[in-house]
């Protein structure tokens, strides 16, 4: 049984269904109305929602919830990028290559370096946007489409002209599409994994798209990913598409961090405190402008170095956020945080992460996970006030998972017998036992009851404790 995953970065359920309902597009409009379910993905965030899609466990057992992660271990804190060192559990190409199952695996964040990837001798891999250097493994495959791997445009914010933005993506996707779809014609594989992260970048862009208005700005793009569908349609027995989180309008900001600052909760370093002063006297109010462009423009990387270290003492602060759309925050006052955190209006719940999450590692996770309303966008910015309008477009927890045989029956039977609720986690038990192989002793998911009537007895292995030995290994020969 061959298995390809499509991942639409930040494609939402309502997204999906207005955008195919507009522009024709023959093979994603099936992806919209046969077998597709709407799932809710907290926090609504690529890193950690990917991770949880391809482990089919909570961040509680991934240890996933950001880009970055904030060590108090020693006595200066320390922010650092996670790396595929800091996934916890292994992701189904990794199980898989347990089961000498070969996948090729294109655009998944956290898959860099190669070295701490489980059984990469059955995975072929092409990095993703996030990666500190474009690659793909095997070299032996790298030799032959080094001229494929340009810089992904994930920097939208540089751009003044949305029209010049908009052409550079389709540019990149024209060129990568014929890596994409060699890959997918030359390479012995058992799972096809991709995700184009093209959509997200553009929603944040331009936020009306996100409404379906001016549509004729991604139609391109949407053509070229129906097209790889339709492709990859001939070449699996199962299709599965996939978004790890939606979009929607934000009308409001929450400056989560000068929330915290007002409660003396969070420290400036002493340079910025004297500005900062100079500044609210004079009446200019140009620090959090300028502290606002500067995290503009380095939003990806080195906003966290940039804002959290520079402007922030992180030795005497007892609360602080590293990154806005994890929605979660780090603190030493856990009650005193979770109060002045509990806006009415803005904020619908605040919760400590052990009742959220579960598992192994959820004490290595900040704190506490705030869950806003749905036109908030939380923010980093210490300065000025806490909550300030703005009109843009940002993560939603509304995203679709969507099931696609070629095999009408079986697409009969997903409709059927999918009564319940469909979670992101559903995806791994479900595929593997589609497979034929056992499903993970501890998942976080069930395996749809559709799968259950093409094969019923299901089969359980303890995944982790193998991943967990060739780490090991791995780290000890580090
Ligand atoms: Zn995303």
């Amino acid at each position: 049984m061959r298995v390809c995953i499509v991942g639409l970065d930040g494609v939402g359920y309502i997204q999906l269904k207005i955008w195919t309902n507009r522009i024709p597009l023959r093979n994603l409009r099936e992806v919209a109305m046969k077998n597709c379910f709407p799932t809710t993905i907290i926090p609504p965030y690529t890193p950690s929602s990917w991770t949880s899609i391809l482990t089919g466990v909570n961040p509680g057992k991934h240890g996933i919830i950001s880009f970055c992660i904030f060590s108090r271990k020693s006595n200066i804190p320390r922010i650092r990028l996670n790396s595929a060192y800091e996934v916890k559990y292994p992701r189904i190409f990794e199980m898989l290559s347990f089961k000498r199952a070969r996948s090729t695996v294109i655009n998944v964040p956290l898959t860099y370096p190669v070295s701490s990837i489980v059984g990469k001798k059955c995975i072929t891999l092409v990095s993703d946007w996030t990666s500190p250097r474009q690659f793909i493994w095997p070299k032996k495959i790298y030799e032959n489409y080094r001229e494929y791997l340009v810089d992904p445009p994930y920097d939208y914010e540089k751009y003044n002209d949305i029209k010049k933005y908009i052409d550079h993506v389709n540019d990149y996707l024209n060129i990568k599409l014929n890596l994409y779809l060699d890959l997918l014609e030359c390479e012995s594989w058992d799972l096809y994994v991709i995700i184009f992260s093209e959509l997200d970048w553009i929603q944040h862009k331009v936020p009306e798209i996100v409404l379906g208005r001016n549509l004729f700005m991604i139609k391109s793009i949407l053509d070229k990913i129906d097209y790889f569908i339709s492709i990859a349609r001939e070449k699996c027995d199962l299709l599965v598409v996939i978004s790890d989180h939606g979009f929607w309008i934000k009308d409001l900001e929450l400056r989560v961090n000068a929330v915290l600052r007002r409660n003396n909760l969070l420290k400036l370093n002493r340079y910025f405190e004297i500005v900062n002063k100079i500044d609210t006297i004079l009446g200019y109010n140009l620090l959090p402008r300028l502290i606002n462009k500067v995290l503009k423009r380095f939003r990806r990387h080195s906003v966290f170095k940039a804002l959290a270290l520079k402007t922030i003492d992180t030795r005497v602060s007892d609360a602080i956020m590293i990154e806005p759309t994890s929605w979660t925050v780090y603190t030493k006052r856990i009650e005193f945080t979770k109060k002045v955190l509990q806006i009415p209006g803005i904020v619908k719940e605040v919760h400590e992460s052990s009742k959220f999450f579960w598992g192994r590692h959820v004490t290595e996770l900040p704190n506490l996970i705030i869950i806003p309303n749905d036109n908030i966008i939380p923010k980093l910015n210490p300065f000025g006030k806490s909550i300030v309008k703005t009109f843009e477009s940002d993560h939603s927890p509304r995203g679709f998972l969507s099931i696609l045989s070629s095999d009408n029956d079986l697409n009969d039977d997903v409709s059927y017998f999918t009564k319940e609720h469909v979670t992101i986690y559903d995806l791994v038990p479900t595929i593997l036992h589609y497979m034929g192989y056992p499903i993970p002793l501890n998942t976080d998911g069930k395996v749809m009851p559709w799968a259950l009537k093409q094969r019923e007895k299901v089969n359980v292995e303890n995944y982790l404790l193998k991943y967990n030995f060739r780490k090991f290994l791995k780290y000890k020969s580090r």
